[in-house]
């Protein structure tokens, strides 16, 4: 069954689950109808579906009414239900080829598929070479690896092992992305070698997102957050009296006790964008008390340790989630320039010391480094 049950979600920002970005924001905790535009009463809904890309998706809609907020939840829920399915490389679905089929079918032959997937894979070849080959879907083989040893090493941690060079390695030569052929006219995919393996978990929630938000803003949505894990969609601004931007917490990589919500890094208030952060501090198991994350850099096959944490703003939310596991996976003047060089991308770098770097924009957003507020 794509489609997940549609939990109705009573607004209490305390009770929320702890999000890598967590939404908190300031109109939610003010009720009751308000008066935008003299003309309309808004009142803001706030409502979760659960179960699609390993996360919650938190939404909240200033809406005219609960059945006009329903509905564009009903649209949300079914195309994340869908986007999750087509985009899974672990599951199977009766009737529909995804990602673990063209990964399947890796050194035997194209797989026909959805428009969405061949989109996202056009989108990541064209990002790949422009930002200077870190982030690669092709690199599932060496992925597998780290995710099988995390895997055991949380079950059991007192033999929590690092894979070897070698396994690495041999992964490694499986794993380039123009062996990954695309047929727009037949609508196929082909992975030409066998061992050959997709992992679209660094920009397929982002994408995902980006692609919901737009199908609503079709049907009329103006004003809404879409939370998905780290991956936080701003539609409009809020509509209430006294604030004209969301606020959206940037949580601590330094305190990884889930407190996130009452002790962010920071607050940023802004409209119409999208926030993504990718940071070491999610998905880790630890050696020898070294902690080894879920981001991999292809030129060394080991976790990156740059930072601790990047956000990158910019409106598109797939460009934003491809773009902060990118400059997180770079050295600073690297990851800096590569910033600078996007239209409307703006970012935020936490190093492991605890120092804060951000760009002009950035800084002009955030309430801690630039004094922002929710005007
Ligand atoms: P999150 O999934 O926590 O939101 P990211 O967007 O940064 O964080 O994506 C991390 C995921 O991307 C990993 O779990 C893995 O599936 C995948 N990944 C890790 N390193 C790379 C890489 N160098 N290129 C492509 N995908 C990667
Ligand atoms: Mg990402």
């Amino acid at each position: 069954m794509w489609y997940r049950t549609l939990v109705k979600f009573q607004t209490k920002v305390s009770k929320m689950k702890k999000l890598s970005i967590a939404v908190l924001l300031l109109a939610v905790l003010l009720t009751g109808c308000i008066s935008a535009s003299g003309q309309r009463d808004y009142q803001q809904y706030t409502y979760e579906i659960p179960g699609v890309f390993d996360t919650v998706v938190q939404v909240i809609i200033y809406a005219e009414n609960e059945k006009q907020a329903q509905g564009y939840v009903q649209v949300a829920q079914e195309r994340f239900g869908e986007l999750h399915c087509l985009y899974d490389k672990y599951n199977s679905y009766p009737g529909l080829n995804n990602i673990k089929t063209i990964n399947d079918n890796a050194g035997l032959k194209p797989v026909e598929v959805a428009e969405e997937i061949i989109d996202l894979i056009l989108f990541a070849k064209e990002w790949y070479e422009k930002t200077g080959h870190k982030v690669n879907i092709a690199l599932g083989p060496v992925i597998n690896i780290w995710h099988d040893y995390r895997q055991q090493g949380s079950i059991n941690p007192e033999k929590a092992q690092l894979p070897s060079r070698e396994e690495l390695e041999k992964a490694s030569t499986y794993t380039d992305l123009n062996k990954v052929i695309v047929d727009e006219r037949n609508k196929t995919v082909f992975l030409q070698e066998k061992g050959m393996n997709l992992d679209l978990g660094a920009v397929a929630k982002g994408y995902a997102t980006e692609i919901v938000a737009r199908e609503l803003e079709v049907q009329g949505a103006t004003s809404m957050i879409i939370s998905s894990g780290g991956n936080v969609k701003l539609i409009g601004k809020p509509l209430t009296r006294n604030k004209n931007k969301w606020g959206v917490a940037i949580q601590n990589p330094l305190l990884n006790d889930g407190k996130t919500q009452n002790d962010p890094l920071d607050i940023v208030f802004s409209t119409d964008t999208s926030l993504v952060t990718s940071g070491d501090y999610n998905r880790y198991y630890q050696v020898d008390g070294e902690i080894y994350h879920h981001i991999i850099d292809p030129s060394t096959l080991m976790p990156a340790n740059h930072y601790r944490a990047v956000t990158v703003m910019v409106k598109d939310s797939g460009i934003a989630d491809f773009m902060s596991t990118t400059l997180f996976l770079l050295p600073f003047d690297e990851s800096w320039t590569l910033a600078s060089e996007i239209p409307g991308l703006e970012a935020l770098w936490v190093f492991p010391d605890g120092h804060l770097e951000a760009t002009p924009g950035m800084k002009g957003v955030m309430k801690g480094l630039g004094g922002a507020t929710a005007q």
